[in-house]
């Protein structure tokens, strides 16, 4: 039993713990929800669609324009092919994405949140398919609260039905990103698909299935760290869902009882004049996280600005100004208060601290295309065998060896030759040869777009420093101007 007195707050009780309130938000038209369509559809068509764009890369490449080839540990996104040991362009993609959203969140706020995240985006698809099934919001709430009976159980089979097949199409399409998409589709409607295919689409489908369907906002609010960073990228400049409390205040109640203050038909003159809310909570029904935000900024608000547009239909029905509820910035909110006029969207838009972040985004993103365009398309490492280090021939000679690895990342054959600088009268065979065979240079005939390892030895007089500084390098037979080269050392003594 709870022995509280009764007037004790949470934080006196240590009662912090606020239980879920379900969140039905209602439908509602206007140009940012048109916006957010748009958005919707076009992310959800680059999800699905992508990974069956077919791209020619010749015959000794995969056909699919975007693909993360673990098996053979590449990553192809249309003419660019990623190795390996170029996976700094992937962490400067990453990179570019963070500065990208500093760039957002510093102009628009939590536009990202609002529109394009992943979660936004599949929440408010699953929103739409609940209200296609269960009816608008009176009759979710209404269902919601009534008790299981054959209507229902049939209403929530139907929606958890659909949302099951969003959240399979999902998980699935996230699988032919990892693999040729026509063939694994095959395989997994014939059973034929490797297990991890089938775990991934699992572990994809109940993320989906229960982050859109049953947590929405909850991820956002509590799961989500981005928030609580966005916060520190934001500034008095910032553009934020604001709601203008100087002209809204005080509220009056009603459409009517608005209209008829206006045409002075009640006697107001006990009141204050009456602000432009007439807190009709339109704003709130139609909210995704359920807030109020009349109550000032908060981290539950996503900027999806879908209570601009209650607002606005609200303010035209009773012959008011639009935009009680608007995108502003706190300064601007400053200077209408004080009566003066706010400062030009894009002079907010275009400020240092934006210009900054987007000049250093931008100086990644040019950096990486020069370095993408001008990288060579064959490598060569050079790892000398160690056991032993230096063995003495029969005719006085100090032989090395070399475990050499030679990159051909094009997608033909080449043919590539290996020379050695750093000691005079060095000279090279591999382990297919004799050391009656050894020369100057070495001629490799490399596979397209594999790797060629070959054990490459090097003798030279004794006489000599006891270890000696050496350059490996490849020159493409095709073109002499495509060469690498690997330092290394050549050692006289033993281990
Ligand atoms: S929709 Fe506009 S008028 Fe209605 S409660 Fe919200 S702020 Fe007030
Ligand atoms: S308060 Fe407005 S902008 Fe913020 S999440 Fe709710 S509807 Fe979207």
């Amino acid at each position: 039993m709870n022995d509280q007195p009764a007037n004790l707050t949470d934080r006196e009780t240590n009662q912090f713990f606020e239980a879920r309130k379900k969140v039905f938000p209602r439908r509602i038209d206007g140009s940012f929800r048109r916006l957010k369509w748009v958005i919707m559809v076009v992310t959800l068509a680059i999800y699905y669609v992508t990974p069956w764009l077919r791209w020619d890369r010749g015959p000794y490449a995969p056909d699919q324009a975007v693909l993360v080839d673990l098996a053979n540990r590449r990553f192809y996104m249309f003419s660019i092919e990623i190795w390996p040991h170029e996976f700094y362009y992937v962490a400067g993609l990453l990179i570019m994405a963070a500065i990208g959203l500093f760039v957002v969140t510093s102009a628009v706020g939590r536009a990202w949140c609002g529109y394009a995240c992943p979660q936004t985006v599949w929440t408010d698809l699953f929103m739409h398919i609940e209200r296609f099934v269960d009816g608008g919001r009176r009759e979710q709430y209404k269902l919601d609260d009534a008790p299981w009976g054959p209507k229902k159980v049939a209403k929530r089979l139907t929606k958890w039905t659909l949302w099951l097949l969003v959240a399979i199409a999902t998980g699935g399409a996230w699988v032919f990103y990892f693999a040729d998409a026509p063939m694994l589709a095959r395989e997994l409607f014939s059973g034929t698909a490797p297990q991890t295919a089938y775990f991934s689409i699992f572990i994809l489908t109940m993320t989906t299935f229960i982050f859109g369907g049953f947590m929405r906002e909850q991820v956002c609010i509590y799961m989500c760290p981005w928030p609580r960073i966005q916060t520190a990228l934001m500034d008095d400049q910032s553009l934020q869902v604001t709601y203008k409390h100087w002209r809204g205040e005080p509220r009056t109640r009603g459409i009517k009882r608005a209209k008829a203050m206006q045409a002075e038909e009640v006697d107001a003159s006990s009141l204050l004049p009456p602000g432009d809310c007439i807190d009709c909570k339109a704003c709130i029904a139609v909210c995704p996280t359920g807030i109020d935000i009349r109550e000032g900024p908060q981290i539950g608000c996503i900027t999806c600005a879908l209570c601009i547009d209650a607002c606005d239909e609200v303010m035209r029905r009773i012959d008011r100004p639009e935009k009680l509820i608007g995108y502003t910035t706190v300064e601007d909110e400053k200077l209408a208060m004080a009566g003066k006029v706010p400062e030009p969207p894009l002079k907010r838009l275009l400020r240092p601290r934006t210009l900054i972040y987007f000049a250093i985004w931008a100086g990644i993103g040019l950096a990486m295309l020069f370095v993408l365009g001008n990288r060579s398309r064959l490598d060569i490492d050079a790892g000398q065998i160690r056991n032993p280090l230096a063995i003495t021939l029969s005719d006085g000679d100090i032989r090395n060896g070399y475990v050499i690895k030679l990159r051909n990342m094009e997608q033909r054959p080449r043919d590539f030759v290996v020379t050695v600088e750093g000691i005079e009268q060095a000279e090279l065979w591999t382990d297919l040869q004799s050391r009656a065979e050894a020369t100057r240079q070495i001629r490799f005939e490399v596979p397209a777009d594999s790797v060629a390892r070959r054990t490459l030895y090097l003798a030279a007089p004794a006489e000599g420093p006891e270890r000696s500084d050496i350059l490996f390098t490849v020159t493409a037979l095709d073109d002499e101007t495509a060469t690498a080269s690997a330092p290394t050392n050549f050692n006289r003594t033993g281990n």
